[in-house]
């Protein structure tokens, strides 16, 4: 064993030490709202492998784990109790964006099993119409015509060519994947897209206690679009649920969740439509300011990395704040 190597154990040791030691004192208090996308294998996927949030054995431990240390909540719990309840708790709801088959095929069972009342924020438009994601289908392309080169170049690339779609309009991203299709010689993706779940998947999740809420049909940056396509993004992303569940859905979640993905304006558009809406950035909904959260702006960790990643997280979410 080489110096650096002890040194590093004994670094790693140390902090899992603290982490339990700061566990019992109970170094935070409300509510800490995780994101995941994919679950699995990141390394036998085509499409975009930065939206696997962990792998199997990976979430199965940090389900155990939040079990274990702290009190999961469902989404009803989320907008029914008093301010004072989350006062003295450690509370965590486990949320899932886009609505990618692995939810149903891998974390659904997990969840199942140890009771965890999941939120699937779902894209409609994905489910309806089964086509691929344009960020599956940039890292689809990037991947083809990159073939052979090293791991760490292609995802350089993914992430400039996604970057840039980004910055077109919504009138403009048709002609713009052409162009990078015909660029990288591949042409736009022709296959199935067997990426999505389907409506008897969410339904059988929605009979085994799991909740639902928007994200959109078409999953736009919304403040990147007209105005004059929000509503239709909220109320029929949204239509499309409740008929298909047969559920009430009360909570949306933005697009991409960063503080420039919504506006005062659209949040005040979401809060016509919806009771509260979760972005995807900052840590912990602090528990001392629970009367006055922003239930247009709910924060939300987004899950990656190593299970010691998630430990240190869990215990010091007010980091991220
Ligand atoms: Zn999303």
């Amino acid at each position: 064993m080489t110096l650096l190597t002890y040194r590093k154990m004994a670094k790693q040791a140390e902090k899992l030490g603290l982490n339990r030691l700061v566990r019992l004192v109970g170094s935070w208090r409300g509510l800490l709202v995780l994101t995941y996308h994919r679950i699995g294998n990141a390394e036998q996927c085509e499409f975009d492998r930065g939206v696997y949030s962990t792998d199997e054995a990976t979430f199965a431990r940090q389900m155990e784990f939040i079990r274990r240390h702290f009190e999961v909540v469902s989404v009803d719990d989320v907008m029914r109790k008093p301010a004072d309840h989350w006062k003295r708790r450690q509370a965590v709801l486990v949320t899932f964006d886009d609505g990618y088959i692995d939810n149903y095929e891998i974390a659904f069972p997990i969840l199942k099993r140890l009771d965890i009342p999941a939120l699937f924020f779902v894209t409609s438009g994905f489910i309806d119409q089964r086509s691929i994601a344009w960020w599956d289908e940039i890292a689809w392309m990037m991947r083809k015509q990159y073939a052979g080169v090293e791991e760490d170049q292609v995802d350089d690339a993914i992430v400039d060519v996604v970057e840039k779609f980004y910055e077109i309009s919504a009138s403009e991203s048709e002609d713009y994947l052409n162009r990078v299709g015909d660029q990288a010689q591949t042409g736009r993706y022709q296959g199935a897209s067997p990426v999505w779940m389907n409506w008897g998947m969410l339904r059988e999740m929605a009979a085994a206690g799991m909740s639902f809420g928007g994200h959109t049909v078409s999953h736009p940056i919304l403040t990147r679009t007209s105005t004059s396509n929000w509503e239709h993004e909220l109320t029929e992303g949204r239509r499309r649920l409740e008929e298909e569940l047969d559920v009430d859905v009360q909570v949306f979640s933005y697009p991409v969740g960063n503080p420039d993905c919504f506006s005062s304006d659209l949040k005040q558009q979401t809060a016509k439509h919806y009771q509260a809406a979760f972005s995807c950035y900052g840590g912990v909904n602090q528990g001392k300011a629970a009367g006055s959260w922003d239930r247009f702006d709910l924060r939300r960790w987004p899950v990656y990395g190593p299970m010691r990643q998630f430990r240190m997280t869990t215990t010091w979410p007010q980091l991220l704040n």
